[in-house]
């Protein structure tokens, strides 16, 4: 068995993995798919001390960097089921989609998450140019121009408070007929003098000229008329969905499906730890990610020293 198995090749399973290797303990990491939302990523500049990188290249230096150690890296290994032990000591198990079983004294979770999708037409042939999820980590690329924030929601509020101080002008649309998002941010949106809310909306298109967005329409609901607006970014605020669908017989999740853990990165079981965009640690972002994948090893690793010996 494992010492610490890894579910996920993100930067919080990459990260979990080279902290429990320097440990010299047998670490494995099963990833669907390694690199995780970073390999969808175009620019990266807000990984500190790295002034600009590109998610393939970020991608591709993760799983090198694991590499230098002795870790068993399992990659496009779908893990379907957590069974964890039954008694305190016992070994915790990771069936896969191909019906193998990994069994391990410690796991660390870090499965990450995606973001909803509008499925319009031109969302996914104008992703990352134009179409963006993340205004902490995109916001300064429109940095003077128009965006579109799609979701009135408190991420979509936030999102669209953030934007109006970056960029020259925010539509907020929100399909439903009101805004769904906490009072005091509502009040402090409305008080921003370029932003402009559109409730009923419902977005049925982003255009652009082939290379870039270059507007965004929505049909109003109530008339049915249809609107366009010119526009250079669009952020789609309309959810953020943890990968944890597997685990939810397992472990406790928020109502919002996220892995609950602790100030030491340990979930409802002991044993099994939880880092990244799956937990409910705030703030996804893969600084933050690293940070807490590497806190979880070490946490596994502190659990493994006060096991009983075999
Ligand atoms: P992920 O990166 O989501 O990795 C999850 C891993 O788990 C993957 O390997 C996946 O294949 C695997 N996995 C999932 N389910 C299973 C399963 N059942 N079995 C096995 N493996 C599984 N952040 C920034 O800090 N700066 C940026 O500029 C930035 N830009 C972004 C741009 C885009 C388009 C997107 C989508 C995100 C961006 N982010 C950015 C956010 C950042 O990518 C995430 O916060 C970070 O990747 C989270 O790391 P993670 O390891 O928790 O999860």
């Amino acid at each position: 068995p494992f010492d610490v198995l890894v579910v996920g090749g993100g930067p919080a399973g990459a990260a979990a993995a080279i902290y429990a290797a320097r440990k010299g303990i047998r670490t494995g990491v099963a990833a669907e798919r390694f690199g995780g939302q970073v390999l969808d990523t175009m620019g990266i500049e807000n990984f500190i001390s790295v002034a600009h990188t590109e998610g393939p290249k970020m991608a591709a230096a993760l799983e090198n960097h694991v590499k230098e150690y002795d870790v068993d890296i399992m990659n496009l290994q779908r893990a379907e089921k957590l069974v964890p032990a039954n008694a305190a000591g016992g070994l915790h198990e990771v069936r896969m989609a191909g019906g193998a079983a990994l069994k391990a004294k410690t796991i660390v979770l870090a499965t990450g998450a995606r973001w909803r999708q509008m499925n319009v037409p031109g969302e996914e042939a104008y992703r990352n140019k134009g179409v963006a999820y993340c205004p902490h980590c995109d916001g300064p690329l429109f940095k003077g121009k128009r965006v579109a924030v799609i979701g009135g929601g408190n991420s979509g509020v936030e999102a669209a408070i953030d934007l109006a101080g970056i960029t020259a002008h925010v539509t907020l649309i929100e399909f439903d007929d009101r805004l769904r998002a906490d009072e005091v941010l509502q009040a402090k949106l409305r008080s921003l003098k370029n932003v402009a809310i559109v409730t009923s909306g419902r977005t049925t298109e982003v255009t652009g000229d082939g290379a870039k967005v270059t507007g965004l329409t929505y049909e109003d609901r109530t008339s049915g008329e249809l609107h366009e607006v010119a526009l250079e970014g669009v952020f789609v605020q309309i959810g953020l969905l943890p990968n944890t669908e597997w685990l939810k017989d397992a472990i406790a999740l928020s109502p919002r499906g996220e892995i609950e853990v602790d100030a030491r990165g340990e979930t409802s079981v002991p044993g099994i730890f939880a880092a990244g965009d799956a937990t409910t640690v705030p703030y996804k972002q893969i600084v933050i990610a690293m940070g807490e994948g590497s806190k979880a090893a070490l946490s596994a690793f502190d659990h493994l020293i006060r096991m009983a010996p075999a």
